[in-house]
C-alpha cells in the first residue's frame, strides 16, 4: 500500500463529504434515541433510514455487496446486539431487551459523497460495570487513533494508538479486552470501503504517510472476552466466538492541512479530542 493509491479530495470535495457526514451525525441521533427495551432492532433502522431520506440522501448500506441475484446488506443499518460485533442484520422480530448492548452502524451518500459511522450504546441500564468499561474503551481508542491522524504522520500511528488505548483501558479497568483484528477502518469517499485497510493494531511509524485531503473511517471493536470472531450463516453477521460482548464505534474523519477533522461528529470532533489537547479544524 502506497500513498498513490489512496484517493486525494480538495478542500471542497472535503466539505461535500462534511455535509455528508452531518447528515448521518443526525440520522445516527435519531436512531438512538428510540432505542429502549421492546422496541425491535428494525425500528432503530427506520428511525435512521427516516432522517436520510429527509436529507434526500441515500444508503449505502442497502444493497451493499449486490450481484446478480443476490440483492445484498438488506437494510440501512447494521444492528449488532451484544455479542455481535458488526454486520448485525435489523429485523422486526428482533426486540430490544433491558441490559442489551447495542452497536448502530449506518453510512449514506450524499451528492456522491460517503459516510459511515457507528455508535454501542447501552438498552436502558448497563447490566455490569463491565459494559459500561467496554463501550468508553471502545471510544477512547477511536478518539486515540483520531488524535494520531496528523497530516504527514503515518497509518500506523493511527492502529498503534487505538491498540495502545485499548491495552491501557484494559490496564485502568483491571479487565482483559479483546481487541478484534481482520475487520478494521477503510478509505472512504466516493466510495464507502476504499484503499487503504486501517487496522485497529500496529507500528507507530509504518504504513503509507497521511496527507491533506486523506479521508479514513476510523473503528475500533472490542470484546470483553477474547478477540476471535465468527461468521454467522446469514453470510453477514460477525460474532465472537467466546460468546463475549462487543462494542464498535467508528467516525469518518479527514486529514487536512491544519490538522483532522471529523466528518461524522456534529462538534467536528471537540469533545471527543480535547481530551488529547487537539481542537479539530472546521470545515463547516
Ligand atoms: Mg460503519
Ligand atoms: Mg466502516
Amino acid at each position: 500500500m502506497t500513498e498513490s493509491s489512496i484517493q486525494l479530495k480538495t478542500r471542497g470535495e472535503l466539505q461535500a463529504m462534511r455535509a455528508a457526514g452531518l447528515v448521518l451525525a443526525r440520522a445516527i441521533v435519531a436512531g438512538r434515541a428510540v432505542v429502549a427495551p421492546g422496541v425491535s432492532t428494525m425500528d432503530v433502522n427506520d428511525a435512521v433510514a427516516a432522517v436520510i431520506a429527509d436529507a434526500g440522501a441515500t444508503s449505502n448500506f442497502l444493497h451493499y455487496g449486490a450481484r446478480g441475484s443476490d440483492p445484498g446488506f438488506p437494510a440501512t443499518i447494521c444492528a449488532s446486539v451484544n455479542s455481535e460485533i458488526v454486520h448485525g442484520i435489523p429485523s422486526t422480530s428482533s426486540m430490544l431487551a433491558p441490559g442489551d448492548l447495542l452497536s448502530i452502524d449506518a453510512g449514506c451518500i450524499l451528492d456522491g459523497w460517503h459516510a459511515d459511522s457507528a455508535v454501542s450504546v447501552h438498552v436502558g441500564q448497563a447490566p455490569s460495570m463491565a459494559e459500561v468499561d467496554l463501550i468508553a474503551a471502545c471510544e477512547v481508542a477511536m478518539w486515540a487513533g483520531i488524535a494520531a491522524a496528523r497530516p504527514d504522520g503515518r497509518l500506523g500511528d493511527v492502529s498503534w494508538a487505538i491498540q495502545n488505548s485499548v491495552e491501557q483501558s484494559a490496564r485502568g479497568d483491571g479487565r482483559r479486552y479483546g481487541s478484534v483484528s481482520g475487520y478494521g477502518g477503510h478509505g472512504i469517499g466516493t466510495a464507502m470501503h476504499m484503499a487503504p485497510f486501517v487496522p485497529n493494531q500496529g507500528k507507530r511509524g509504518k504504513g503509507p504517510r497521511l496527507i491533506p485531503g486523506m479521508a479514513l473511517a476510523v473503528e475500533p471493536m472490542i470484546t470483553l472476552g477474547r478477540p476471535a470472531t465468527k461468521e454467522l450463516g446469514d453470510g453477514w453477521t460477525v460474532v465472537t466466538r467466546d460468546g463475549s460482548r462487543a462494542a464498535h464505534v467508528e467516525h469518518s474523519i479527514a486529514i487536512t492541512e491544519d490538522g483532522v477533522s471529523v466528518l461524522t461528529a456534529m462538534d467536528a470532533g471537540a469533545a471527543g479530542l480535547a481530551q488529547f489537547g487537539i481542537i479539530p479544524v472546521s470545515l463547516d
